[in-house]
Formats: C-alpha cells, structure tokens, sequence
C-alpha cells in the first residue's frame, strides 16, 4: 500500500535536471542558495558528494544537483551529469586555475551530459573583484560560454543572450538572471501538457523538445 507521503514524493519526480559543477570553494553552494533562499550564506557546510534540490518552474519540477569540486569526488559528480538538460560552470573570477579547471575537469564531466545540454558559465564572486584582483576578463568567460556551447551543441535562450554571467552571491547581482535564464532556456517550445500527463517523465524523450526553438549565440 502508498502511504500519502510516498505519493508526494512520486509527484515531485523532476521533468528536467540541471547540475553545478567547479572547483571546491569556487561560491557553488552559496549560488544556489542565494538563489532558492534569497540570502547569503555564509557558513556553507562543504558539500560532500552532492546535494539534490527541486525547483518548481511553471508546471515543471526541475532537480538541481549541486557537486562537490574536491578530487576526491569527481567520481561522483561525473555521477550527477550524467543525462543533465543544463549546467551550471563556475569559476572564481579572481582565479586563473579555477577558470582552467573548465577545461581541464568538468569538460569531461559534462561528456555523460544530454545532448543538446544547456550550459552556461558563471564567474563567482563579483563583489570581490576589483581591477588588481582580477584574473579572467569578462570577455574570456563569454568565449569559453561560446565555445562549449557550440562544442555541445546547446539548446541556447531564444533572445540569443550569451550563457555567461558574473554574478555575486553576496550582493545576489545576476543570480535570479542566471537561472531564470536556464529555465526559460530549457522550457521554451516544449509541450507543457505532455509534462503534465505523467509525474514520470522521461527524460531521454524531454530533449528532444531541446532543437525546436534553438537560436544563435550572439555574444
Ligand atoms: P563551493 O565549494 O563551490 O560550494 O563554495 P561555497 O558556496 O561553499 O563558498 C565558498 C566560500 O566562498 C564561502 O566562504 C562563501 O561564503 C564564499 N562565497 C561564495 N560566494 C561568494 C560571493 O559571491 N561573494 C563573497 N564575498 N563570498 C562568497
Ligand atoms: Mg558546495
């Protein structure tokens, strides 16, 4: 017999999937805290392995996975990418490595992703930039958006916006933007009643809405 609980839990089943990655201490956690809570958190706890969150977003339950960046856990946060819709990159704006660690990790990572797989890059910690301090350009981080969306074949916002954001979670400047952007991203063009009709969605069968309505990056 199902509890009334257990059938909560059976309509909550996400529709679409979205995962952080970067390095550890690159501001993953508070992002998304800043996001869901509206605040700023200051005494994140290290994430280990990964924590799971459900966004509602129209009639749409999207699961957000946020990663640990440490070594130790690259396992599995290759893991958690595994069939993801978007991800979130992040790295710290005023730390060349971390940047580099884009290329050299979580590319890889995001191999396991879905096709068409929505990504978008967020340089951290924009409060604490200041002109001496700054290791990665604005102009670099939109490229590398560019780039691995061109490399993934991303299904891109119809205003053509580049998935790139400096944001802040101190001051919360371009969080709501960020993933607002990726909820508009992957839900433009898909049939809202086909999500509706089953809390079991597939989404191997949910991407294939990705293509309708791609547009081109214009950054
Ligand atoms: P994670 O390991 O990538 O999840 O990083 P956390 O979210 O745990 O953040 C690591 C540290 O950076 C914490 O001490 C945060 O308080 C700090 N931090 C994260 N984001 C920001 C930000 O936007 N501004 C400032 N000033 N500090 C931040
Ligand atoms: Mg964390």
């Amino acid at each position: 017999m199902t509890s009334p609980e257990s059938n909560q839990i059976k309509k909550k089943k996400a529709d679409l999937k979205v995962v952080i990655v970067g390095d550890a201490d690159v501001g993953k956690t508070c992002l998304l805290h800043r996001y869901l809570h509206g605040e700023f958190y200051d005494q994140t706890p290290n994430t280990i392995g990964a924590a799971f969150f459900l966004k509602q977003w129209g009639s749409y339950n999207i699961a957000i996975w946020d990663t640990a960046g440490e070594e130790r856990f690259s396992g599995l946060s290759s893991f958690y990418c595994r069939g993801a819709n978007a991800a979130v990159v992040c790295y710290d704006i005023r730390s060349r490595n971390t940047f580099q660690s884009i290329e050299d990790r979580y590319t890889a990572l995001l191999e396991t992703a879905a096709e068409n797989c929505s990504i978008v890059i967020s340089g951290t910690k924009k409060d604490l930039v200041t002109d001496s301090n700054r290791e990665v350009t604005a102009e670099i981080g939109a490229a590398k958006a560019k780039e691995l969306c061109e490399r993934w074949n991303s299904k891109l916002h119809e205003s053509g916006r580049c998935p790139f954001f400096e944001t802040s979670s101190l001051t919360g400047e371009n969080v709501k933007a960020l993933f607002e952007h990726i909820f508009e991203t992957l839900t433009q063009g898909c049939d809202k009643t086909g999500a509706d009709k089953s809390d079991t969605v597939d989404l191997e069968e949910k991407k294939n809405c990705s293509s309708k309505s791609r547009s081109k990056c214009s950054c």
